[in-house]
């Protein structure tokens, strides 16, 4: 255990950053700045970013909702799959963002996520493009149709790893898997800013990002943003 954590980095530069890093992994100028120049979002999605600031319900940031939305754009997708519906922000983010007008299966396993979810995507006219699924995502992606462009992968942080198998198999070849949450508020990185709760999970993160950017088949890119992203490339 001591071997395997030693890579992680001990000791934050100095104790602001390590107060800064607790909760996100960019410097708050640098996160401030990013902020400020990206337009705000009206109507719904503001809406939407209040409801969750004010529930604490783990949504992307607005510097990760512009990223996907340039990503659904370049990939040109027309099926999304996301994993981990919450009250459906992304999904509408992605939903907006597909130029085809293509759809979205969302999964997501809280009945009440679920019932705020399908309120927000009816209000914002969505209906007929995301569709959720409730339930586990790990026994729904045993029988889910396969052939997407994108997966999103934003559901349990513990869970990535025993997931991935399905998922990849569930992109098309050239298809784009963005995975959220994956420095974890700076614990993945950090051996210090571990919460003893959160070990696990933590440990598991690791493993799944080893995993994925040593995959031969899935070139890797980490992004330290937001609370982490991971893209990786299935080869054709
Ligand atoms: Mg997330």
């Amino acid at each position: 255990m001591a071997e395997s954590s030693e890579k992680y980095n001990k000791s934050p530069q100095n104790k602001k950053a390590e107060e800064a890093s607790e909760e996100q992994i960019v410097h708050q100028h640098v996160k401030d700045y990013i902020e400020d120049l990206l337009p705000k979002h009206q109507g719904m999605f503001k809406e939407m970013e209040n409801y969750a600031a004010c529930h604490n319900v783990p949504v992307i940031q607005r510097e990760v909702a512009a990223l996907l939305k340039v990503l659904v754009k370049t990939a040109k997708a027309e099926k999304i799959l996301e994993i981990g519906t919450a009250i459906g922000y992304s999904a509408m983010i992605m939903a907006e963002a597909m130029e085809t007008r293509g759809k979205i299966v969302t999964l997501e396993r809280n009945e009440k996520m679920v019932e705020k979810a399908m309120d927000n995507i009816r209000r914002g006219g969505f209906e007929n493009r995301i569709q959720i699924i409730p339930g586990d995502a790990l026994k729904t992606l045993h029988f889910l149709p396969g052939g997407y462009d994108v997966i999103f992968m934003d559901g349990g942080k513990g869970h990535y790893q025993e997931m991935l198998d399905l998922a990849i198999s569930l992109l098309k070849p050239g298809g784009l898997l963005i995975s959220d949450n994956i420095l974890y508020k700076g614990m993945v990185s950090s051996e210090d800013l571990v919460k003893r709760r959160k070990r696990t999970i933590v440990n598991r993160m690791r493993e799944y990002l080893e995993y994925i950017t040593h995959h031969q088949d899935l070139p890797t890119s980490i992004i330290p943003i937001g609370d982490g992203v991971a893209l990786s490339y299935k080869k054709n």
